[in-house]
């Protein structure tokens, strides 16, 4: 059976390019999005959403669309070499490319007759298409105890520090914050291991370089047209 959806929202993120977009949603507490509702949804289809904390959106990878998918794919947190079921991953390259991330709701607003909802948390690319937003229910959906495969555990950090005269201090602290926390995820493909290897990180309309060497990234470089840490404002 096919069937043809349509979006009903769009995220507004400031992860503008795949590589540093966290692996799963909270890893980075401080990455902000909004999610910009189209204009046939009125304020009225968000009524009571403001008493949940959190709410799960529905997306299509939709820079991943021209990839295709797989039976089977290789996931980052098994070092990029076993390989399991499309089916037991949460990776973009899936068939229909639906996506799904719990995120924290922070607000409910309306701004230019459009309604948003601000979030935290994010790990999705700015102008991901949004297909749906349900609230969160603890009570039928907070499964602690539930086996999770190979992702029984939150995966290693690294530790992150400046480089002197990197540009920091034209930084606000959330743009900081959204810097370090997306960079000690170790955005590197599958965790690789490239001594001396320079890598370079758009986010928030900021390029940021850095090097990573026995566990810790030293960041060298901010530069770009600084905006807050939404990136979108
Ligand atoms: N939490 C979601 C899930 O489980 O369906 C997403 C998990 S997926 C492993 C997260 C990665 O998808 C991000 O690190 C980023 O590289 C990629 N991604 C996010 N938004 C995307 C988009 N709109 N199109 C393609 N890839 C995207």
């Amino acid at each position: 059976m096919s069937y043809t959806i349509e979006a009903v929202a769009t995220i507004r993120s400031p992860y503008t390019q795949k590589f540093g977009i966290p692996r799963q949603p909270h890893l980075v507490p401080a990455a902000r999005c909004r999610i910009e509702f189209a204009p046939q949804f009125g304020a009225d289809s968000v009524r009571g959403l403001e008493g949940f904390g959190y709410i799960w959106v529905q997306f299509v990878f939709h820079d991943a669309l021209a990839e295709g998918w797989a039976q089977m794919v290789r996931p980052p947190r098994l070092g990029g070499r076993k390989k399991v079921g499309v089916f037991a991953s949460r990776s973009p390259h899936r068939p229909n490319h639906l996506g799904l991330s719990l995120l924290k709701l922070e607000a409910v607003g309306q701004e230019n007759g459009r309604v948003f909802l601000e979030c935290s948390g994010a790990d999705l690319l700015d102008g991901t298409p949004v297909v749906d937003v349900k609230p969160y229910i603890p009570f039928v959906e907070a499964r602690p105890d539930a086996a999770a495969g190979f992702a029984a555990e939150a995966p290693p950090q690294l530790r992150v520090k400046w480089q002197p005269e990197s540009g920091a201090d034209r930084l606000d602290e959330a743009f900081r914050l959204l810097i370090e926390q997306s960079i000690a995820q170790d955005p590197r493909p599958a965790y690789q291991d490239i001594p001396g290897r320079e890598y370079a990180m758009a986010v928030g309309g900021a390029d940021v370089r850095f090097l990573i060497e026995e566990g810790c990234a030293r960041i060298i470089a901010v530069s770009g047209s600084l905006k807050d840490a939404n990136g979108s404002k």
